[in-house]
C-alpha cells in the first residue's frame, strides 16, 4: 500500500474516484435518453451514482474505502457516504 492510501478519506476517494472512472462513459439510448455504462462490461444505469456502485462492487471490489474518523472500511463509495452521515453526522464531502 502506498502512503497515499493513508491519507485519509479525501485523498483515498481521488484516488479511487480516478480508477471508478475510468470504467465509466456516457452514452444515450434509442430515445436520447443520457445512460451511464460501464466500459468494463455491458452494466447500464440512469444515474451516474448507480453505475458507480456498480463499478466500485464488481470491478474494483478489492478496495476499500477507509474512514478517516473511525476504523470503518467499506467497499463502496455510498456505503461510506452512509456510514459517515450516520455515525459521524457528515452529510457532504468536498471534492
Ligand atoms: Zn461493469
Ligand atoms: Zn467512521
Amino acid at each position: 500500500m502506498s502512503s497515499l492510501l493513508l491519507g485519509g478519506l479525501t485523498g483515498l476517494c481521488a484516488e479511487l474516484g480516478d480508477l471508478v472512472k475510468q470504467q465509466m462513459s456516457v452514452s444515450f439510448d434509442a430515445s436520447g435518453q443520457r445512460l451511464h455504462v460501464c466500459t468494463t462490461c455491458t452494466f447500464t444505469a440512469k444515474v451516474t451514482s448507480n453505475l458507480r456502485s456498480h463499478v466500485e462492487a464488481k470491478h474494483l471490489g478489492g478496495l476499500m474505502y477507509k474512514c478517516s474518523m473511525c476504523l470503518f472500511q467499506a467497499k463502496t463509495w455510498q456505503t461510506m457516504l452512509g456510514h459517515t452521515r450516520k455515525d459521524h453526522g457528515v452529510t457532504q464531502y468536498k471534492s
